[in-house]
This record gives C-alpha cells, sequence and structure tokens, in this order.
C-alpha cells in the first residue's frame, strides 16, 4: 500500500535570522502536517556556502523551538526538556551541503537520458548574447546550442573535466500548477528556458537541490510563499523528468507593511534614516561609523548599516526599530502564543463563530493544529497589523496567572534585560506581577511600571507637582505623616506586601486619615511620582532600607524646597 502520510517540509536557506513571513510558512506548514496527522521536517538549504553559515542554522532553529513550531523530522536538537527533530524514516541528512552526492546523481542520471545537457559557453559569451538581446528589446533567454553537441561528446567533455553549466531540457508543453490556494496555474512553454540545475562551481542551484529532496524525502505537501510560484513549474519539469511524483502545491499568500510595501529588514534602516534626518544629526555618535559611511549611508537609500550598529544608533536616538524578525519580536518581548495566534491569522481564517456570534480570533497552537486547512486560506496578501498583534500580546500576558508571568519575565529578562534580572529573582517578580501583567503590552513594557525600583536610590527624581501635592500643599500634613510613617516602617519586621498593607491601613486609622493621604505621600517618596504598583508591592520591591533612604532623602528634598521658597 502508497503510503499516504501527510509530510510537509520548512526549507529555510540560513543567511540570516528568521524573518517572520517565514515563521508564519513554518506555522502553517506544521499546522497541514499536524491537522492530517502527518509529519513536520524541517531541512537546512545551505548550499550557498557563501552566505550561510552556522550561527545563522542555530538562530533559525531556537527561533522556531522557542515559538513551539516542534519539527519532527530534521536536524535533532533539545529545546527546554523536548528533543526535536530525528530520521526515523532514514531520509536525511537534512543539511543539503551534506547531500550533493544525490543531486549530482540526479544530474547524471538526466544528463544521461538527453533530459539535461551540459553547456560549455564561457560566461563573456553568453553576456554578449544577452546584451545583443537586450538590445534587439527581444528578450534573453538561452538559445540551445549546446543541445547539438552528440550525447557522448557531452559526457566525455564533462569527464575530461571541461568548465561548464548543467541545464534543463524543458518540456514543449503546458506546465500546470493544481495549487491548493490558488487553483490552476498554467505555465505556456514560450515562457519556458531551460535553466541551470548545475551551476560551474559544481553546486545544484537550489531548484534541482529542492526538488530532489522533497522527492527523496517523501514529501508530500509543499507549503511556501508565494514568492515561490514562479519557480514551480521548473520544480515539476524536474520531477517529470525524474520520474518522481509530484507533491500537493499551497502558495502562501504575501506579507506586506500596512503601506502596501514589502514588509524586509530595510524597513529597520529607513526608520533610523528618518529619525537622524529628524533630529538634523549630521555626526555620526557613534564611534565605530565614521563620518564618511555615516554621511554615504544616510545618502544612499540602498545602503544598509549592520544589524548591531542599528541597534546602537537606535538606542542613542532613543527610537524603537519595527520589529521584522523573530528575534526582534523575541527581545521586544512579544510571546511565542500571542505571535502564532496573530500570524496563524495572517492568511488563514478559521471561518469559526465564538458563542456571542463573534469571528473566531483568539485560539492556541491545539486549535490550529486541529483545524487548520488550506481552504480558510486567501489569495491575496496580507497586511502586517503590529496595533492588532500588540493587543494580542497585551491580552495573552495580562491572561497569565501570576506565577506564570513572573516565569517568563524572568526568563525574558535573562536574555534581553540584565538590568531586571540582576536585580530581581523570579520571587521578587512574582510580587509585581499582578501589578505589572495588566499595564504592559510586551514584556520589555514592563520595565516601565517597575523603572522605580531599577535606578539607585539617589537618583529618584521627584515630580514638582506630585510633591506639592502630596506632601507640600494642606499646610504640609502630608511631609508631617510621612515622617511618621518613617519610624514606623523602619521596624516593620516582615516586609511583604501584605503585612505592608496591614500595617499602612493600622497607619491610616490611627492618625484618623483616608489610606490615600498616607498612601501618596510614601508613593511621591519613594518613586518620585504619583503612579506605581499597589504601595504594599511598591515598597516590598525595593525592600526596608531603600524605603528608609528614599523617604529621607524626599524630606530633605522637600525640606530645602520649602526653605528656598520661604527664604525667597
Ligand atoms: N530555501 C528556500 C527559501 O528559504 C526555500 C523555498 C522553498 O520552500 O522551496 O526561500
Amino acid at each position: 500500500m502508497a503510503n499516504t502520510e501527510t509530510i510537509t517540509r520548512f526549507a529555510p536557506s540560513p543567511t540570516g535570522h528568521l524573518h517572520i513571513g517565514g515563521a508564519r510558512t513554518a506555522l502553517l506548514c506544521w499546522a497541514q502536517a499536524k491537522a492530517n496527522g502527518g509529519k513536520f521536517l524541517l531541512r537546512i538549504e545551505d548550499t550557498d556556502q557563501q552566505r550561510s553559515s552556522q550561527a545563522s542554522t542555530r538562530g533559525i532553529l531556537e527561533d522556531l523551538a522557542w515559538l513551539g513550531i516542534d519539527w519532527d523530522e530534521g536536524p535533532e536538537m533539545e529545546f527546554e526538556g523536548r528533543t526535536l527533530g530525528g530520521d526515523p524514516r532514514d531520509v536525511g541528512p537534512f543539511y543539503q551541503a551534506q547531500r550533493l552526492e544525490l543531486y549530482n546523481k540526479s544530474i547524471r542520471q538526466l544528463i544521461e537520458e538527453g533530459k539535461a545537457y551540459p553547456a560549455f559557453e564561457k560566461p563573456e559569451e553568453l553576456e554578449a548574447k544577452r546584451k545583443e538581446a537586450i538590445a534587439a528589446k527581444t528578450g534573453y533567454k538561452y538559445d540551445r546550442s549546446a543541445l547539438s553537441i552528440p550525447l557522448d561528446e557531452r559526457i566525455a567533455r564533462i569527464d575530461a573535466g571541461e568548465d561548464h553549466v548543467v541545464r534543463l531540457r524543458m518540456p514543449d508543453e503546458p506546465i500546470t500548477v493544481h495549487d491548493q490556494i490558488l487553483g490552476d496555474v498554467t505555465v505556456k512553454p514560450e515562457e519556458f528556458d531551460d535553466f541551470i540545475i548545475r551551476k560551474r562551481d559544481g553546486f545544484p542551484t537550489y531548484h534541482l537541490a529542492v526538488t530532489v529532496d522533497d522527492a527523496l524525502m517523501g514529501v508530500t505537501c509543499v507549503v511556501r510563499g508565494q514568492e515561490h510560484l514562479i519557480n514551480t513549474p521548473r520544480h515539476i519539469a524536474i520531477q517529470q523528468a525524474l520520474g518522481f511524483a509530484t507533491p500537493e502545491y499551497a502558495h502562501l499568500p504575501l506579507i506586506f507593511n500596512q503601506d502596501g510595501s514589502k514588509m524586509s529588514k530595510r524597513d529597520k534602516d529607513k526608520t533610523a534614516k528618518k529619525a537622524v534626518r529628524d533630529a538634523k544629526m549630521e555626526h555620526s555618535p557613534i564611534s565605530e561609523i565614521g563620518h564618511e559611511d555615516f554621511a554615504g549611508w544616510l545618502r544612499d537609500k540602498t545602503r544598509q548599516l549592520p544589524a548591531d550598529r542599528l541597534n546602537e544608533l537606535a538606542g542613542v536616538l532613543a527610537i524603537e526599530l519595527p520589529e521584522i524578525e523573530v528575534e526582534d519580536f523575541r527581545s521586544a518581548g512579544y510571546l511565542p502564543s500571542a505571535l502564532n495566534n496573530y500570524l496563524a491569522l495572517l492568511g488563514w481564517n478559521p471561518k469559526t463563530k465564538n458563542e456571542d456570534g463573534t469571528d473566531l480570533e483568539h485560539f492556541g497552537m491545539d486549535y490550529l493544529a486541529g483545524n487548520f486547512s488550506f481552504r480558510g486560506v486567501g489569495s491575496s496578501p496580507s497586511k502586517f497589523d503590529r496595533v492588532k498583534l500588540l493587543s494580542f500580546n497585551g491580552d495573552t500576558i495580562a491572561a497569565l496567572s501570576d506565577e506564570a508571568f513572573a516565569k517568563v519575565w524572568h526568563d525574558w529578562s535573562l536574555r534581553h534585560d540584565h538590568g531586571i534580572s540582576e536585580r530581581f529573582s523570579e520571587t521578587d517578580l512574582l510580587t509585581l506581577a499582578p501589578a505589572v501583567k495588566t499595564r504592559c503590552k510586551t514584556l520589555r513594557d514592563g520595565r516601565k511600571v517597575i523603572g522605580f525600583a531599577l535606578i539607585h536610590d539617589c537618583d529618584v527624581e521627584f515630580d514638582g507637582k506630585s510633591v506639592h501635592k502630596a506632601l507640600i500643599k494642606s499646610d504640609g500634613k502630608g511631609l508631617e505623616l510621612l515622617k511618621l510613617f518613617r519610624d514606623q516602617i523602619g521596624s516593620l519586621e516582615d516586609f511583604t506586601p501584605d503585612a505592608i498593607e496591614a500595617m499602612v491601613k493600622c497607619f491610616a486609622e490611627s492618625n484618623e486619615v483616608g489610606m490615600g493621604k498616607i498612601a501618596q505621600p510614601v508613593r511621591v517618596a519613594v518613586t518620585g511620582a504619583a503612579v506605581s504598583p499597589a504601595l504594599g508591592q511598591t515598597l516590598a520591591i525595593l525592600g526596608r532600607d531603600s524605603v528608609v533612604t528614599r523617604i529621607d532623602r524626599c524630606v530633605e528634598h522637600v525640606g530645602a524646597m520649602t526653605n528656598s521658597s520661604n527664604e525667597g
């Protein structure tokens, strides 16, 4: 019986970070496999040795694992207690650079059968013909000169080591792609050219490698971005020539920015250039970028700064660069579940209603795995809606239990915000969780809520209006209460949020004032401002010594203020 198990694959080229569009492709490949009880395979397309790197491969694998898009087959990796990948069907290796022999075997077969042929023209000859065609406005296409060389001579010249490329002899009939999303797409033979399947350097081209691998790895369904649709007739031609079955194809809609432009790494550069211009900054603020380079970069739309320089520049300009790659979203403090939920909707409509009649929008990986189908995928481009994603993320954060929030926040800060991880333990963050998780849309935002606790006691800046309102107004009643409070809080044994709240309540009662009358002076004294998490949490997180030091500093500050205004 034929094996009908669905096998999908994601096949990134490790030439940089994982783009968010790549993550969407991987997610829907995964979903298609799971919804059909099949397997999701990961293959690394590293035949472009110049541009590929191991660091990029590692980053891509890590990003996928972090998102929870676990691959059943492919490079093996341990991630947070899960073992990903492996080769149960013995179809590896999963790195194309390790499969050159397999490609050469297929290419040899095609040459011997006359379905592909070596072409020995020098690059200069081809270039001259291309120029002629452009001048004559006829459009360039390889003229098949090499086809006139007899088969045995072709093979003899290859075996003698003569410089050549190998081209596929394209069929004379049209090729139809039966796409699961776009329907039938037919390309006529006039539009074909005998494209290269092995380059002069002996490496196969993407078209050959991808097609051989999909066949030998038993891939039954190819899910990829619509930008690859143009390649698919070529892949079908290779399958036909090698006698391989054609898998199902599904080309996903492109992802655009809201303004209809392509969502690309370059957007970060554009944002930085604009900010530099707005700030009228003429000299490089970063020592590693010389004046000439800086000016050249600013002038030239196409010139991009390396990622780390760009981040440094963004730091100096105090701007945030748009997130484009999964790593950007990770460091900004998006949660995998919110990202996956949003990415699944980027092109897929579950066409299901909630009980209240609204469209189902919030769902997890289990729902996606159980319900995904190409029927819900549209063909027109999807627009990346950052506001919606942010709101998904905020909702996801707010819905976490305090314990879960403290854990993800702590794990995140270990990787992305050492200021927090060095200052606070997970238990500290648990204390702050109730206040923070409802006030931030990303984990990075959390820093704003607890900024007061991250600064040194002597760096608290007092907001003039808040000081006046809480401490000076009403004949300095607030200041009097604060001084009394300082003496009592200094001797409170149990410095936990609950004990502090109880003490504040007791203090308010014995001084016959409302809670706010004491809470605000204390809050302003320890944070500098009138807004902070609940007072018990605010003080507990600072610790007794800090609270006392900050109150003393504030008392002194107010004293100096009132003295100078009295003198004035
Ligand atoms: N390595 C190709 C890419 O990253 C894969 C294309 C495909 O899925 O066939 O775009």
